[in-house]
Formats: structure tokens, sequence, C-alpha cells
């Protein structure tokens, strides 16, 4: 069995978690999903429309708001008492703070940044994506997945899992963090993991004035702005608007890169696109070796034509 770890905030389910139950169903075998925190029927009905055969909540008021320690000490109780061979989650920032120190309590291989899970293996890519290992264990383990690995559209659903609750003792005393409100950027700061669609740009655009082009083509389109880390890195945009590496893993409908070579490090951030639109004056440019339409030519000859017929 396995079992999917949902994550959700003020009841607002991560997609990602849906791209984690599309890769237990690629992976075959039963499924149960496990949500903690406080309040969380709402979420427990939203992940029971997918393919699984259970849904368990864990309902407790220390974990309202989250801490490592809350979800370790629920986590090391639901599967003491449910005993799954494998344990999914999402790579998000959130299951990066508790994972490790679950698997080290008790005591399983945790593999970290999968992309694909093939039967009893797993994909994951090493060195900057230079690399893909395929790794596999024996015995019980955890695997936690990149955003955009699945796709959460192609998450099976037709489920009609029943939500079950599940008891477990949470001493809040033992919980050491004390959760402060969660941390917001700016008003206009956006999680590009969740677009639909992404305009990003890279060096090819020149000028910071240049910008404003880009932004009239994520208008016409209705998508989040991005860039490649030398617009970062040059204060043209903020840096949680870089793609790669460094950056954001995004999983978009659509990316249209302008000016963007597609490095490796920019590549290993968006190549979960489903339909990635490049356009570069150089048709060697390595962005098209992954790219579904490709227009070779002058950015600031093609983007105001696309935007003109766009807004036709
Ligand atoms: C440890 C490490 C981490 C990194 N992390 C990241 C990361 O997270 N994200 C990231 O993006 N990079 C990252 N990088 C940097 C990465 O290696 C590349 O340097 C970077 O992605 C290049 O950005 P770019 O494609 O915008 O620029 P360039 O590589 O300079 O490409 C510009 C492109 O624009 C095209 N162009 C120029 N003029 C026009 C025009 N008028 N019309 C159309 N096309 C035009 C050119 O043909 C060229 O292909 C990292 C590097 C290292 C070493």
């Amino acid at each position: 069995m396995i079992l999917v770890i949902a994550e959700h905030r003020d009841g607002k389910l991560n997609r990602a978690t849906l791209e984690t139950i599309a890769a237990a169903q690629n992976a075959g075998g039963p499924i149960k999903v496990a949500v903690f925190g406080s309040g969380v029927d709402a979420v427990a009905k939203e992940v029971g429309a997918a393919d699984v055969a259970e849904v368990i909540t864990i309902d407790d008021a220390a974990l309202k708001d989250y801490t490592a320690d809350g979800m370790v000490m629920a986590l090391e109780q639901l599967i003491a008492a449910e005993k799954p061979e494998r344990i999914f989650l999402p790579h998000t920032y959130q299951t990066r703070d508790f994972a490790p120190a679950l698997a080290a309590r008790i005591n399983r291989p945790l593999v970290t940044d999968c992309v694909a899970v093939k039967g009893g293996s797993y994909v994951r890519p090493m060195f900057q994506g230079k690399l893909q290992a395929d790794v596999s264990v024996d015995g019980p383990h955890m695997a936690t997945f990149q955003i955009g690995a699945y796709r959460a559209d192609a998450m099976k659903t037709g489920g009609s899992a029943s939500a079950r609750k599940a008891s477990v003792t949470i001493d809040a005393s033992k919980i050491r963090q004390k959760p402060e409100a969660p941390f917001k950027e700016a008003k206009q700061a956006v999680d590009l993991s969740q677009a639909e669609r992404i305009v990003s740009v890279g060096r090819g655009i020149k000028s910071q004035e240049h910008l404003q082009l880009a932004q009239q083509l994520a208008q016409a389109i209705g998508a989040e702005i991005a860039a490649s880390r030398p617009i970062c890195d040059a204060g043209w945009l903020p840096m949680d608007r870089q793609i790669g590496s460094s950056g954001q893993t995004v999983a978009p409908k659509l990316y249209v890169a302008l000016g963007i070579s597609g490095a490796i490090q920019h590549l290993v951030g968006m190549k979960g696109a489903r339909t990635i639109v490049a356009i570069n004056k150089d048709p060697e440019a390595p962005i098209f070796e992954i790219a579904d339409y490709g227009i070779a030519g002058d950015l600031f000859e093609v983007v105001p034509a696309m935007i003109a017929e766009l807004n036709k």
C-alpha cells in the first residue's frame, strides 16, 4: 500500500498533492491519502475525488499550524498503524522540512526529488540535472516527487473514497517550533508552481525597459512573468520569478521562453511544462531541443506580431 501525504495551507490544497497521487497511481497498488491539520474535511473531500482506496484525516488542534515536530509525531503513529510499504510526498518546502526527520525517526530510506517511478524503482536527477539515476530501495521506504514530475490533470479521478478519522495523540508540549504567521512576500508575490501559463524572459530581452514587451504578451494570454537567472541577478525581476535549479520548478500548461538559451540549470526548472514555445534568434539554441514549438527569429519582431494577433 502507498500512503500519500497531502499538503494544504488553510484548507487550500497544494496542487502538488494531486501530482503525487498521480505518481502513486502510476506505481500501482492500493493508495491511501492522509490529510493532517485542524478542520480538514473540505480538503479530505477534495482529495477523495481521486481514484484512491481511502482518505484518512488526522484532525487535531495541535496540527492547525504546520510544525515539523507535530507532523513527525502524527505521522509516526499513523505509519505504525497503517504499515504502508511506501510513503509518497510532494517535494515541497514543507516536505523538505520534516521528511528527513520522519525518515530518521521511523528508520526508513528516503528517496528525494524523484521525477518518475518505474515499478519499484525511482528516477531522480543528479548533479544539477546532468545525470538521471535509477534508484531502487529494499523494503519499506519514503519518496518525494518533484513538482511537475506527474501532471495533476493526469490523476485518475472518479473515486468515492470515504474519509476515515485516525486518532493520534499529539503532545503539544513536545512541539518545539512556535509557528508564526506564514511568510508572505510583497503583495504581488506569486506562486509560479501553481501558474497555468508562464512567459519567461532571458538575456535576449537585452534591457529592463524591454520587459514590458514580455509583460504585454503575458497579459494577452493571461500568463505570469518569469525569467532566467541573469534577469533576476540583474534585479530586473524579483528573485521569486527565477526558474531553474536555483529558482523555482514549474509545470504550467504553457511555457513561452523569450530569448532563453536553454542552459541545463534553466531546463530542470521548466521541462515539466506541457507545451513549451521557444523564441530565439539562434536556431542552434538548446532550448529548441525541448520545445514543442520553436520560432527561430528576433523576439523584437516575433513578439509584437504575436501580441497584435492575440489582441485581434
Ligand atoms: C550553480 C548554477 C545555478 C544556476 N541556476 C540557474 C537557474 O536557476 N536558472 C537559470 O535560468 N539559470 C541558472 N544558471 C545559469 C545558467 O547556467 C545560464 O547561464 C542561464 O540560464 C542563461 O540565461 P539566458 O538563457 O537568459 O541567457 P543566455 O544563455 O545568454 O541566452 C540568451 C539567448 O537569447 C537569444 N537572443 C539574443 N537576442 C535575441 C533576440 N533579439 N531575439 C531572440 N533571441 C535572442 C540568444 O540567441 C541566446 O540563446 C545557473 C548556473 C549555475 C552555475
